[in-house]
């Protein structure tokens, strides 16, 4: 056994194997071994002791906003598209130096609550394309994070990407950008990206209905010929199957697979509101699909049939979703609201698990982002979180599991390994975050300054908007994923005054 660096001595809980107490051996970022007491027989590498600990493979975000990050309690409770006027359309805008500031300051609460790997879905202007790009990918690597990243781009406007049964589209909020220099954009940050340590450049259309068919066109011819990974936000909303039945005539699955968007390297955010043969194409594409539920809670989207997908044999990862959506970056809490909002739908013996949930994190999240991570085992990247085991108590996984999903907020997060590479110690980050918190502060009072802003956008369009979801909610579809709950008192909803 050669190693650089032995993890002595913790319970090791790994959703492969039995628990028990080993010694993890990693090599150049890589585990080699897992054998107990193996390490008391030679010396030479580090030695983590981790006895009393708890070593667990890093949870995986698959699907957040990094632009968002510092968006905690800015937006109300809105549906997706209202929503989307006041948190996308009417953010302040953001320069380099902010994104890098909003990536750095996501990254470091996700470390310190137990996740090292992120799939983020940022928006880029066009405009300065290169530059945000370079300050987000710099955040991840000076923080040590894994990270997918899949710029958000998009050539069609909010308004366009609905549908208003009068008619009557109002002009677009956004600026009309050319498909054609996004799809160089972003062909220059593939290239540019290729190479890097622990950063999984993608694809990533905002969503099909956000954008022209040219430019999934030229998107998909991009994915084809650089053999990247695709991510995108597919059905989230009851509004976008009417939207989308609308343009295409069909399904927008359909519309994904016939580009050649639909493969094993896809991972669509949400996917809430797909019938059965939708979800069949997914799972026989090898496609993954990212569970979203603080954020379909928080706008209201509607509940995955998730103990389904599970049972179907559909691949499924874990999503935080962006901070205006959430507001959190915190997978712990994501887990226990997905193991726990699922008991709303169908009967008991079929409500997911805390290990179904767990697991799904783990290996759904190395599936989004095709990495050989979510394990403690030989050949996976040493990606491992060390919990001080002093508030969970358990002799089996399946309890231990448990505890952490429903009882864990991050606060017992002591030692964070991603590549092998320490970059949590006693609970905080190894580098110094003085500046880092300075900045994130100056930002917040920007984007709270703004505020008003977004308040107008809502007065002027507010009525529209709410107009279109009610009419898509009266729409007759196939399925439903909304909960219906009789009234408290006839004749119905008190409404507010
Ligand atoms: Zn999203």
């Amino acid at each position: 056994l050669s190693a650089d660096l032995v993890v002595r001595g913790a319970t090791v809980l790994d959703p492969g194997a039995p628990l028990g107490v080993a010694d993890i051996w990693i090599e150049d970022g890589v585990i080699t071994a897992v054998e107990p007491g193996a390490a008391r027989r030679i010396s030479g590498p580090e030695v983590i002791e981790a006895d009393g600990m708890i070593a667990m493979p890093g949870l995986v975000n698959a699907h957040t906003h990094s632009g968002q990050h510092l968006d905690r309690g800015v937006a109300p409770n809105l549906p997706l598209d209202l929503w989307m006027l006041w948190a996308v359309y009417g953010a302040p805008s953001l320069d380099p130096d902010d994104s890098y500031t909003l990536a750095a300051v996501g990254a470091l609460e996700m470390l310190e609550t137990g996740c090292t790997s992120v799939l983020d879905h940022p928006w880029i202007p066009l405009d300065d394309f290169d530059a945000h790009a370079e300050a987000i990918a710099t955040a991840y690597a000076d923080l040590g994070i894994r990270a997918g990243l899949a710029p958000m781009i998009q050539d069609r406007d909010i308004f366009e990407s609905m549908t208003f049964d009068d008619g009557d589209v109002p002009d677009p909020l956004s600026e009309a950008v050319e498909p054609g220099e996004l799809a160089v954009a972003m062909d220059r940050f593939l290239t540019r990206w290729a190479d890097a340590p622990r950063l999984i450049p993608m694809v990533g259309p905002s969503a099909p209905q956000r954008c022209s068919d040219e430019l999934m066109r030229r998107l998909a011819e991009l994915v084809d010929r650089r053999g990247s990974h695709f991510h995108t936000h597919v059905l989230e909303t009851r509004a976008q199957v009417v939207a989308t039945r609308a343009r295409y005539g069909r399904s927008v699955l359909d519309v994904l697979d016939e580009l050649g968007l639909l493969g094993e390297r896809t991972s669509l955010a949400h996917c809430v509101w797909l019938d059965a043969d939708e979800y069949a194409a997914v799972r026989d594409a090898g496609a993954t699909i990212v569970h979203n539920p603080v954020s379909n809670l928080r706008c209201g989207s509607g509940l995955l049939p998730l103990a389904g997908l599970l049972a179907g044999g559909v691949t499924v990862a874990l999503g935080a979703d962006g901070a205006a959506s959430n507001d959190n970056q915190n997978m712990f809490e994501a887990m226990k609201i997905a193991a726990l909002v699922h008991s709303l739908n169908g009967e008991y013996r079929c409500w997911p698990s805390a290990t179904d949930v767990w697991s799904m994190c783990l290996a759904g999240g190395a599936a989004a982002l095709g990495q050989p991570i979510g394990r403690i085992a030989p050949g996976a990247a040493a990606d491992i979180v060390l919990l001080d085991g002093s508030r969970h108590y358990a002799d089996d996984a399946d309890s231990l599991v448990r505890s952490l999903v429903f009882a864990e907020h991050g606060r017992s997060v002591h030692t964070v390994l991603v590549d092998g590479r320490r970059v949590i110690a006693e609970g905080r980050h190894v580098g110094d975050q003085a500046d880092l918190h300075r900045r994130a502060r100056a930002l917040q009072r920007r984007i709270h300054a703004a505020l008003p802003t977004r308040s107008l956008l809502l007065d002027r369009y507010g009525d529209l908007l709410g107009g279109a979801h009610d009419q898509a909610l009266a729409h007759e579809l196939s399925i439903e994923r909304l909960a219906r709950i009789t009234p408290a008192f006839e004749p119905g909803p008190v409404e507010r005054v």
